[in-house]
């Protein structure tokens, strides 16, 4: 009965400290630089009055997370659309590989093409909708309004992002695979 207690206090342990470790990559490299950086390749020539926001939305990813980075190129695995109505959306396994679709319509009404661009590419890296979350949060998308401008993750987003390719290409345990605005 002890040693099943010390076990389990180990594996609690060891729940706190992987975040700190994390942190400490981050801190002592550059992302692309990581040990285990998922490297992903993303396509906007078919969206082309957002090639600037697209870069924008994936550097802010950039900057937020150490486990995967985001480049435009060739070979890419998550695909950018521009399309007039219907609303922002994508459609992606969740971990990497998707199409995301851009409303012009939506840009029209005021929404933030950036904020639209880095919202939909949190899906692509496994993050649900949180539409009920403030304007500090990417996923909360369309929730807080058009006012809202913000196109950074928060530190709970990249958190999960981390998380969801710590183990490389791998499906992590806690991936949510949602998907769709
Ligand atoms: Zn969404």
């Amino acid at each position: 009965m002890i040693q099943h207690r010390i076990g389990r206090f180990a594996v609690a342990l060891t729940a706190v400290l992987l975040p700190l470790a994390g942190v400490q990559v981050v801190a002592a490299t550059t992302a692309s630089a990581a040990p285990n950086v998922v490297n992903l390749q993303y396509d906007s020539t078919d969206a082309p009055d957002y090639l600037s926001e697209a870069d924008q939305a994936a550097a802010n990813w950039n900057g937020a997370v150490s486990n995967v980075h985001l480049d435009s190129g060739g070979g890419a695995t998550i695909v950018i659309h521009e399309v007039t109505g219907g609303g922002s959306y994508t459609q992606t396994d969740g971990h990497g590989s998707g199409d995301i679709y851009i409303d012009t319509a939506q840009v029209a009404e005021g929404n933030d093409p950036t904020r639209i661009l880095a919202h939909e590419m949190g899906h692509n890296l496994g993050l649900p909708d949180h539409y009920t979350g403030p304007c500090t949060e990417i996923m909360s998308g369309h929730g807080p309004g058009p006012s809202c401008k913000n196109a950074m993750p928060d530190a709970q987003e990249s958190a999960q992002v981390d998380q969801n390719f710590a183990n490389g290409f791998a499906t992590s345990s806690t991936l949510v695979s949602r998907v769709y605005r």
